[in-house]
């Protein structure tokens, strides 16, 4: 989130609300920092947004500034590896992964650039930092830094934002008459109410001073990686132009049609696979119920560091409606399989609460190959997909069928130019393809 005020105001409570906002994007971390023209402050913590930042926090004055919440895919979780990084006149917040981060580190150590953390936006400071002009240091930064980035920055006192050439992680717009203001998601305008204008796009540079200067830097293919529209957006968002709950109806209704399956009832796993499953339901005339009830004060089960833990955690998140489920053959609907580890507890917890039959309906193709643009999962080894065949899985599952959408059918339903690198094993850009394959070759991936 990067945020200035055309008319002076201050730009922290405005930041602290777009956090709120954007908390599903990561649990683990959150800061931001502000600059009054002169200094940058910053302010950081572990935790949740809310339990993170006091009054006087949210007092801080400053015209413009950038703010982050933390779901790591690189480093580790002490404060310093909290975003947003600064250095010197520099602080930057980056939604995405530097994949060649190992190799860039080791390039700008040799240059003297000392590392304070070791979340990867400390590189992209640097590479900020090390040209002198601030245009040449991001172009720099679309060079040498290979994965995804939407960036949000404080540089010589001016708002700077940029998205890596391939647009892999969203990046939109909005104003209002007081404020301009950069984020990953649109949620985080509407709670500050600045309609939303639009995307940054792949490979551009915008600059907010006093007038607003948008550079198309480099240009590439766009990329738009699918699981955000799939599971990690907000329903309520746009994101590349495009609403994720309509994208999530129409995944609903690509695998009605793809994969029909006669039932008494259709359950959402929840949340995110609501609109689909009412979609799918509404598709094949079957009554779509709550049979699954979720409790919002559990986080998303996945970020849980072991497997044992990630299976308890189900049971502390999900909790079956018997009257929904007793004696009914029941469709599940969720949005994707990465490990397996939470639907596999599912499955049996329905068929606990009585249900006869239980069929899997997935709106995601089976994840078989890691990613390095972002999304945290980085092994083969960890993808029930890249080991078992659709029928192992299903089985392994507890289900008596499993059905996945397809990848045309995916396509289809986002309407969108995708990154499917993780369906699919084919990946976009060098450094990335090399890591796989070595990831591959070594066996410990
Ligand atoms: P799993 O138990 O690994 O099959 O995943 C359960 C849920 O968590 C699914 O909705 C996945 O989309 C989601 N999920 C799994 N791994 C990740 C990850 N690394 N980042 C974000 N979401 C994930």
């Amino acid at each position: 989130m990067g945020i200035y005020s055309k008319t002076g105001k201050d730009v922290a409570p405005l930041l602290y609300k777009a956090l709120i906002a954007l908390q599903h994007r990561g649990q683990d971390a959150a800061g931001f920092a502000v600059c009054d023209g002169k200094n940058i402050e910053v302010r950081r913590g572990i935790g949740l947004v809310d339990s993170i930042f006091s009054e006087d926090d949210i007092a801080l004055m400053g015209k413009l500034g950038v703010g982050h919440t933390r779901y790591p895919t690189i480093g580790e979780c002490r404060l310093c590896d909290v975003q947003p990084s600064v250095f010197g006149d520099i602080a930057t917040a980056h939604n995405g992964h530097i994949a060649n981060y190992e190799d860039l580190k080791r390039e700008l150590q040799a240059e003297g650039y000392k590392y304070t953390s070791t979340v990867d936006s400390e590189p992209i400071a640097f590479l900020l930092h090390r040209n002198k002009d601030l245009i040449a240091g991001v172009k720099d930064v679309m060079k040498s830094a290979e994965g995804s980035f939407s960036d949000c920055a404080i540089v010589e006192n001016k708002l700077v934002v940029f998205r890596d050439p391939h647009a892999i992680r969203p990046l939109v717009w909005g104003e209002n008459a007081d404020f301009i203001c950069f984020a990953s998601e649109t949620v985080a305008l509407d709670i500050n109410g600045i309609p939303y204008k639009g995307e940054v796009k792949g490979g551009e540079l915008v600059i907010v001073d006093k007038a607003v200067t948008r550079m198309p830097l480099v240009t590439k293919e766009p990329k738009h990686c699918m699981f955000e529209h799939v599971y990690f957006a907000r329903p309520d968002s746009i994101i590349n132009g495009k609403s994720v709950y309509g994208a999530r109806k129409r995944l609903g209704e690509t695998l009605a049609r793809e994969a029909p399956v006669k039932a008494d009832v259709v359950v959402a796993v929840p949340d995110t696979s609501r609109p689909a499953a009412a979609s799918y339901a509404a598709a094949l005339g079957i009554p779509c119920e709550e049979g699954l009830i979720k409790n919002r004060y559990i986080g998303r089960t996945f970020i849980m560091p072991t497997q044992e833990k990630r299976v308890d955690a189900v049971k502390l998140k999900l909790n079956p409606v018997r009257e929904i489920l007793d004696g009914k053959s029941v469709v599940l609907v969720d949005d994707s399989i990465v490990r397996g580890t939470t639907l596999r507890e599912i499955v049996a917890l329905v068929r606990a609460a009585g249900a006869t039959e239980v069929h899997l309906r997935i709106t995601c193709p089976p994840v078989k190959a890691p990613c390095f643009y972002g999304v945290d999962m980085s092994t083969y080894e960890e993808l029930m997909a890249n080991r078992k065949s659709v029928d192992e899985i299903g089985k392994f599952l507890g289900a008596d069928s499993l059905a996945y959408i397809s990848l045309a059918g995916l396509k289809l339903s986002l309407d969108l130019p995708l990154c499917t690198a993780c369906l699919t094993g084919e990946y976009h850009t060098d450094y990335v393809r090399k890591m796989a394959a070595s990831t591959k070759r070594s066996g410990c991936g």
